[in-house]
């Protein structure tokens, strides 16, 4: 059985036809999920749907929304207040904040919900985008949770890719190793060591998990059985409860 890593099923789009979704994906071969919620005000969704379509939530602050939380503090102690499977997505997103203000404020939230993460032992799920070397920096400054972490969507530079696994950090690959474009990613996903590789839909449909294994199988030269046992243990060391 496979295991989407990162998915965002609870999207309000699909409120109507959810279930047809998780029907779609376990047809697949898509037997749970994890979903990542992204602020305080939508967390209790993200937690709902995961436990009502068999998956399993983590909730953070997403560094697109660092904006969006008026008191980082409040949002800090409504998320110690949670009962918590891991915490993300937690990271930066140097695309999204071109000024130093806008980048302080992302390294002060994930700073803050990486140090929860390791007073409470969850894993951390993170979101990067042309921050590897900050992020891996802080990572290894700060340190990581015992339960470790998941770096989703990995798009890094092979560097990023040694400094990563060295840290124990799982990569996830998502849809973009499909795309002949997305050359880093592609890089990236053929020379990880198998185990720190999990796989990820990145979006509303967990099913399209499914084509990511099978592109990833392909760039890499192995069996797609092969490919589902490992990533889904790999995913397990993690989240044990998934
Ligand atoms: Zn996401």
């Amino acid at each position: 059985m496979l295991i989407d890593a990162h998915c965002h099923l609870d999207d309000p789009a699909y409120d109507d036809d959810r279930d047809a979704v998780v029907q779609r994906a376990r047809s697949l071969g898509v037997a749970s999920w994890i979903v990542s919620g992204t602020e305080p005000a939508t967390w209790d969704r993200t937690a709902a749907v995961a436990h009502h379509t068999g998956g399993l939530a983590t909730l953070g602050v997403h560094p697109w929304f660092a904006d969006r939380v008026p008191d980082p503090a409040s949002a800090l102690q409504q998320l110690a207040d949670r009962e918590l499977s891991g915490i993300g997505e937690i990271g930066l997103d140097w695309a999204r904040a071109s000024q130093e203000a806008q980048r302080s404020r992302q390294r002060q939230l994930f700073r803050s919900q990486l140090a929860l993460a390791r007073e409470r032992n969850v894993p951390v799920v993170v979101h990067c985008v042309r921050a590897y070397a900050d992020v891996l920096q802080i990572l290894t400054d700060d340190g990581l949770p015992d339960a470790g972490g998941l770096l989703h969507a990995f798009g890094g530079p092979l560097d990023a890719v040694r400094r990563a696994t060295q840290l124990g950090l799982i990569l996830s690959f998502g849809p973009q190793i499909g795309r002949d474009r997305a050359k880093k990613a592609r890089a990236a996903a053929v020379a990880a060591p198998l185990e720190h590789v999990v796989v990820e839909s990145d979006g509303p449909e967990p099913g399209h998990t499914a084509t990511v294994l099978q592109t990833l199988a392909t760039l890499r030269g192995e069996g797609v059985e092969v490919l589902t046992h490992r990533t889904t243990r790999n995913l397990r060391r993690l989240f044990p409860h998934l």
